[in-house]
């Protein structure tokens, strides 16, 4: 099969790009029954938009990447990070010390102690900041 390289209209920037031999090769090669609709300019485009969109798959694979915050336990001192920021004056807990005040008895019981759902009891708390909040911080 012979291929030459052929011109097509661009149905975002409506420009001429040209559809090469080794991309014709290669749709063929792929079984790609349609012409490329796009330039590479605008394709390139539309990837980086989908890709922002979507969150991307750099973005979930790094799950610890949320807001995270570095500092001190108010309780034992050991350095850790929360999923907040903290607040001024605000007590801020480590996991182990949050854990030991926050997550009743029955509930530790109830699913056991591994570090998955350690972190699973911890991410369906409120954090200690939203229980001041709660505990009758003063209204803005
Ligand atoms: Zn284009
Ligand atoms: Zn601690």
């Amino acid at each position: 099969m012979d291929f030459a390289d052929r011109f097509l209209k661009c149905c975002d920037c409506e420009n001429d790009f040209v559809f090469t031999a080794g991309e014709q090769l290669f749709f063929f090669d792929k079984q790609f029954k349609n012409d490329p609709k796009r330039c590479k300019l605008c394709k390139a485009k539309r990837a980086g938009v989908g890709r922002i969109a979507s969150g991307g798959p750099s973005v979930t694979a790094l799950p610890l990447s949320r807001t995270e915050t570095r500092t001190k336990c108010s309780a034992c001192g050991i350095e850790t990070t929360v999923p907040f920021k903290p607040t001024q004056g605000r007590p801020v807990l480590c996991r182990s010390c949050f854990q030991s005040k926050r997550v009743p008895a029955t509930v530790a019981a109830h699913v056991g102690t591994s570090a998955e759902t350690v972190e699973m009891i911890q991410d369906s708390l409120p954090t200690p900041e939203l229980l001041a909040a709660m505990a009758g911080a003063p209204q803005a």
